[in-house]
C-alpha cells in the first residue's frame, strides 16, 4: 500500500483534501491516486478571494509523466463555488500551481 501521507506532501495537499485511493504498480512505475476534498472543508471564491459557498463538484483528471521516475495520474473530485460576485467557479488545485508539470486531461 503506497504511503498516502507521503503523496500528499509531494503534492502540497492541506487538510481541506485527502487521498482517497492510491494504487501504485511500480512495475509500470505507474501511481494512480483518487483525491477528494473534505466534505467540510470550506474554500474561498477562486477568483476574488472572497468568501463563497460550495455548491456542487466536478471531476477532473490530471498527469505527470516523471514525478520521482513514474508517472502519475490524478482523478479528482472538485468543489464548485458559488461568490455573489464571481459567480460559479471551480475552485483551484493544488498540484495545478504555476510551475507545476500536471496536465489537465479533461
Ligand atoms: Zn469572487
Amino acid at each position: 500500500m503506497p504511503d498516502k501521507s507521503l503523496y500528499s506532501s509531494i503534492l502540497g495537499l492541506s487538510s481541506q483534501w485527502r487521498i482517497s485511493n492510491a494504487v501504485l504498480d511500480s512495475k509500470a512505475r505507474h501511481l494512480r491516486l483518487e483525491i477528494a476534498a473534505s466534505s467540510c472543508a470550506e474554500f474561498c471564491c477562486p477568483v476574488c478571494g472572497g468568501a463563497a459557498v460550495r455548491v456542487g463538484a466536478n471531476k477532473g483528471c490530471w498527469q505527470h509523466d516523471d514525478l520521482l521516475n513514474m508517472r502519475f495520474h490524478i482523478s479528482a473530485v472538485i468543489p464548485v463555488t458559488l461568490c455573489k460576485t464571481c459567480g460559479t467557479n471551480r475552485i483551484s488545485v493544488p498540484w495545478e500551481r504555476a510551475g507545476s508539470c500536471f496536465r489537465c486531461m479533461e
